[in-house]
């Protein structure tokens, strides 16, 4: 009988634990998308970016001789639909992480199971399974340095082939059209502004690897840093939808490793920050919808996202040279640089007074490598709410952040146009992207800061101390 192979966050081939088990026992293999809830729910471009992903893996799958079957429902209808029309004996999927899911999963394996359906949920959307970790005292790890010395030596299984072919059904079954779904109907900001700085798919994804290992990572500890340098792997946009799998790039740093390039562990160090944002969703997965640390329920944060202060934050008008790059970087590329991020996080949470809550929904809106667990550890490691996070009275300058990382103004005039006689063409596609209404012009003044930087860190600082901290 046949077995349903129920993709999610997971399009790959090659590394993949469940098509490789499925393909292996040579049974029919029907692989399925299911757009329930939890696709609905997803931000703007993280679902229009999905769309893209989900185009490029059905003609993966056809070159194997597959199809991806799509369909819209709940997850459990559609599968125990499709079992039904299919006569399959199984459903198999790779597991994932964050509450919603696995709350699903859960509700899905045990329904499937008791009409006798053959369910199996694999590893390998992390390197190690967040559960499999734990300190002397068998609890879970809180900070970053022991998590990572507890992992760096652990076996990583060798990452799987693709199979070279995927044994078909009789017959296909039914499946609904991608276009008609319009994943990307949520996108405000022009898609086609954005789509020239997506890598799509497997084969981009280990081309960025490859890329990266060849010429970036012997100059990856100090260039990370530096946000007018291409001095990281981009990686994040398909890890964040199973493009690559975490093991793949842990064994490609690990060779880079003996072959002596000093960048290679600084990179497996920064694969083990993603483990550890799944490690603190999957023991506290309070860390995606209220501060880590209860006590700062009692901040008082500003909660308001109409504030002209949070929307010239959110349009790259704030007037700080370094967080308006940021902004409009994600809004033209869909990604921003982490040096960037931990500043816009920071003015907007320390000198806006502002929720980590309404950047979050906001980065979840707009960045096309969006990941639940990634997002809500930066948010609050950058709020001072989380575990291990940078004390809330270090409050980052954006000016003197500047000085220090891009010194040059490379960065800022790559992204800002006002002021410059000649804008480069970044630059001027932030304004193709964005919505008319906003009302923004590339000969527009450039505003004067809405909190200065000092200013900021002032009020900041008491109202941090009027806790009482
Ligand atoms: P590289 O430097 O090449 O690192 C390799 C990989 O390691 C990354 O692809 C990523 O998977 C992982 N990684 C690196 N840094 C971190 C980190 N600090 N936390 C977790 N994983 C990390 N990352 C996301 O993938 N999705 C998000 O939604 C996201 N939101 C963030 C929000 C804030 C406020 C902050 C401060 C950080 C956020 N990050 C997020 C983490 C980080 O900024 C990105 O992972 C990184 O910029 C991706 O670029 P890269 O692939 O070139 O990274």
């Amino acid at each position: 009988t046949p077995i349903l192979l129920w993709f999610r966050r997971d399009l790959r081939l090659s590394d993949h634990a469940a098509l490789h088990a499925a393909v292996e026992t040579g049974r029919p293999v029907i692989p399925v998308f299911v757009r329930d809830v939890l696709v609905d729910g997803l931000g703007a471009a993280p679902k229009w970016r999905l769309g893209l992903g989900l185009g490029h893996h059905a003609t993966a799958l056809e070159q194997k001789g597959a199809r991806l079957i799509l369909r819209s429902g709940d997850a459990l209808e559609v599968l125990q639909a499709l079992v039904k029309e299919t006569g399959a004996g199984a459903v198999w999927w790779m597991r994932a992480y964050d509450p919603d899911s696995v709350a699903r999963d859960t509700r899905v394996k045990e329904a499937l199971k008791g009409q006798g359906v053959d369910t199996k949920s694999l590893a390998g959307h992390l390197l190690f399974e967040p559960w499999t970790t734990e300190t002397k005292t068998g609890g879970f790890y809180k900070v970053y340095t022991p998590f990572w010395k507890a992992v760096r030596s652990r076996d990583v299984a060798e990452p799987l082939p693709a199979p070279s072919r995927i044994p078909a059904p009789e017959a296909w079954p039914q499946s609904e059209a991608l276009a008609d779904w319009r994943l990307g109907a949520a996108m405000r900001r022009g898609a086609a502004v954005v789509e020239p700085f997506v890598r799509l798919g497997e084969a981009a994804a280990q081309g960025r690897l490859g890329a990266f290992m060849a010429s970036k990572v012997a100059q990856y500890d100090e260039a990370r840093d530096l946000p007018w340098t291409d001095g990281t792997s981009c990686l994040s946009e398909n890890l964040s939808l199973g493009e690559i799998s975490p093991a793949t790039c842990w064994h490609a740093g690990r060779r880079a490793m003996e072959e002596g390039k000093p960048g290679a562990e600084t990179f497996l160090k920064e694969l083990v920050w993603r483990e550890f944002a799944y490690h603190l969703m999957w023991h506290t997965p309070r860390i995606l919808t209220g501060n880590w640390r209860e006590d700062w329920d009692a901040f008082p944060w500003n909660t308001d996202d109409t504030r002209p202060e949070v929307i010239a934050w959110q349009r790259g008008r704030t007037g700080i040279r370094f967080v308006d790059a940021g902004m409009r970087e994600m809004y033209v590329t869909g990604r921003m640089h982490n040096r960037a991020r931990m500043i816009v996080a920071s003015y907007l949470t320390k000198h806006l007074l502002t929720h980590w809550k309404i950047g979050l929904r906001w980065f979840e809106d707009c960045l096309i490598d969006w990941d639940p667990a990634a997002n809500a550890m930066g948010w609050q490691w950058s709020a001072g709410s989380g575990p291990d996070a940078t004390p809330y009275f270090r409050v980052f300058n954006p000016v003197t952040q500047r000085d220090k990382f891009d010194p040059r103004r490379a960065y800022v005039d790559r992204w800002i146009a006002e002021g410059q006689r000649t804008p480069g063409k970044d630059a001027l596609a932030y304004f193709e992207a964005i919505p008319e209404s906003w009302g923004m012009a590339p000969a527009d003044r450039y505003p004067e800061p809405i909190v200065a930087a000092d200013e900021g860190r002032q009020r900041a600082l008491s109202a941090y101390e009027n806790r009482g901290f």
